[in-house]
């Protein structure tokens, strides 16, 4: 591995770096940085976030600028705002010493105007946003005839985010001569496609292998009922008390749901999506950084600009609708050298599209049981005993209280005062978790559940779900494969998500989608097999509705009144 100083960057650029701590280069700097300050080919570094691609190609560029020329002679495009803002501070600490070399940044959210007075001030490298660049060429505030290299800044995300027409529009104003370079962590179709088009027989590099999710991230499945995905999710991160990651969700609303009620449960958790405003989002997206939010629950759009090297989880619970989103999911973790874990939670009919994922990301998932109840309590009994252990006596600030509390303590035996302490943070979990059911799925593919634990008539659906009732049951020989083919022949669809299903003697009951309730009822209204009418409708709420021994057993905490000031559960 060769060293900084070795690969023929300036002197000032290379104080800067040893400041900022990097020693020797990364792969995709090891094999861009010599190529891009002896060439002006174009480039297509294949590299996920996290990799160092920015030095890649950012400290060639400041070496290559001439001071002296004022109009922009670099355009960085990227896809988000945040990421935007990062590039700009990454490379004003680079350009550190080089006197005299501006760097603007300008993104959607804030005042174009501010943004078109700093670049009238002299840019001579600008990173920007498609969008707001594009605004600023359209109303011809900026000249970009000057630009002599030309950065793609992960151009799969620019595209899955709808860039395509502004990246365009951008390039077809950026002179013919120029020097494009092109990062992605995925060589999709649509990048494949814009390589094709504005670039010269690019020159391609692979840090680690392409399409491929960082080496250091294990991948562990949980299968699980549709309808359990939330408890599941809960028992994951009570299993690591130290998570600190994102949750990854569909849509805005699921975000909204679960983050809803992992705070209302007390754990540390916020939500960023869409919905929220940009100051929102800004608050979010610092108070993550700082660790005083320990899991975010995200969408893939509002999760885009956030970066964090240390994040030791990435959960997803849901899969993505995209196969290849997974990589850029599970790349967030496993950063920097560090190791992590992506999580996927999923139901038996999600299986194959596991498959696939191991094929994209050419690794395999590791399937996993659910933690048992039993199995949290250890861990966490445990985890609390080790914060004990270390915590730092402050012996000044505690002394003058310590001859009251030892009175008041005396009475106690070593043994029973550690239990009391112990009880004192623990009992939560204890309650928690007693008499929880096994969430997992056995190989016959039925839920664990004792009878008691399962669903009957009218219990609750899991969020997103509606519960119907059809007068077929297991008499009529079905069983939960009929239903499901029964939902799809009907409706058309096969993707629609079907959660618990629980087939009576003369009756069923089976949760899908609520999205497609409506589209359900009409398919099957009049519906006849073999001369029987089929009825389905929604099944009706029973009034007291039990959930399943898991919250019950908080209920019944509850009630004694030992829950009321529970704690940040983490
Ligand atoms: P990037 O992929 O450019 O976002 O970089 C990811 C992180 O790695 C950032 O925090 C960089 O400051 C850091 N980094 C980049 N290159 C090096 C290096 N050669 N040595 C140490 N840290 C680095």
């Amino acid at each position: 591995m060769s060293l900084f100083k070795e690969i023929g960057l300036s002197s000032a650029i290379l104080k800067a770096i040893e400041e900022l701590g990097f020693e020797t280069p990364t792969e995709i700097q090891e094999k861009a940085i010599p190529f891009l300050l002896e060439t002006n080919n174009d480039l297509i570094g294949l590299a996920q976030t996290g990799t160092g691609k920015t030095a890649a190609f950012g400290l060639p560029i400041i070496q290559h600028i001439d001071i002296e020329t004022k109009s922009p002679q670099s355009l960085i495009l990227c896809p988000t705002r945040e990421l935007c803002l990062q590039i700009l501070s990454d490379f004003k600490h680079f350009c550190k010493y080089k006197k005299g070399l501006n760097v603007v940044a300008v993104y959607g959210g804030t005042d174009i105007y501010a943004q078109i007075k700093q670049l009238n001030r002299g840019a001579h490298i600008i990173v920007a946003t498609p969008g707001r660049i594009y605004d600023i060429i359209r109303r011809n505030k900026i000249n970009l005839s000057n630009i002599r290299t030309l950065v793609l800044d992960e151009a799969d995300e620019m595209l899955n985010m709808g860039f395509k027409e502004d990246l365009d529009a951008i390039l077809e104003q950026t002179p013919r001569e120029k020097q494009t370079l092109l990062f992605s962590a995925t060589m999709q179709k649509g990048v494949a496609q814009i390589a094709k088009r504005y670039m010269q027989e690019p020159f391609e590099i692979t840090a680690g292998e392409k399409n491929i999710g960082a080496e250091n991230v294990d991948h562990i499945c949980y299968m699980v009922h549709a309808r359990d995905r939330y408890l599941a999710l809960k028992r994951i991160t009570d299993i690591n008390p130290d998570i600190y990651g994102i949750i990854f969700c569909r849509t805005r609303k699921e975000t909204k749901d679960i983050a809803d009620s992992l705070i209302k449960e007390n754990y540390n958790a916020d939500v960023l999506n869409g919905d929220l405003s940009q100051s929102q989002r800004d608050s979010v997206m610092k108070r993550f950084r700082e660790k005083s939010i320990h899991l975010l629950v995200a969408t893939d759009v509002a999760a885009r600009g956030l970066d964090v090297d240390d994040l030791t989880h990435v959960i997803n619970y849901n899969l993505p609708n995209e196969d290849e989103m997974y990589t850029h999911r599970s790349g967030r973790t496993g950063r920097a050298g560090k190791s992590g874990t992506s999580i996927v939670i999923i139901n038996m009919r999600e299986k194959s599209k596991i498959k696939r994922i191991e094929k994209n990301i050419n690794k395999k998932f590791t399937f996993c049981q659910v933690p048992t109840g039993d199995e949290i309590c250890k861990k966490q009994l445990f985890s609390l005993i080790d914060r004990m252990e270390t915590v730092e006596v402050n012996q000044e600030q505690i002394a003058p209280f310590m001859d009251e509390v030892n009175e008041k303590l005396s009475h106690f035996s070593k043994e029973d005062l550690i239990k009391h302490f112990v009880s004192l943070e623990f009992n939560h979990f204890l309650s928690y978790y007693n008499d929880a059911p096994n969430l997992d799925f056995d190989h016959q593919g039925k839920s664990q559940k004792t009878e008691k634990q399962n669903r009957g008539k009218g219990s609750s659906p899991e969020s997103g779900f509606k519960r119907f009732f059809i007068n077929v049951g297991r008499k009529d020989k079905i069983n939960a494969l009929g239903i499901i083919k029964m939902v799809n022949n009907q409706a058309g669809e096969h993707n629609i998500e079907i959660g618990a299903i629980d087939i009576k003697p003369c009756f069923s009951f089976f949760e899908i989608d609520e999205n497609y309730a409506n589209t359900l009822l009409e398919a099957f209204k009049g519906l006849k097999i073999k001369g029987r009418n089929i009825f389905l409708e929604l099944a009706k709420a029973e009034k007291n509705t039990s959930k399943d021994s898991y919250s019950r057993g908080k209920k019944r905490f509850n009630k004694k009144g030992k829950n009321k000031k529970q704690k940040k559960r983490r």
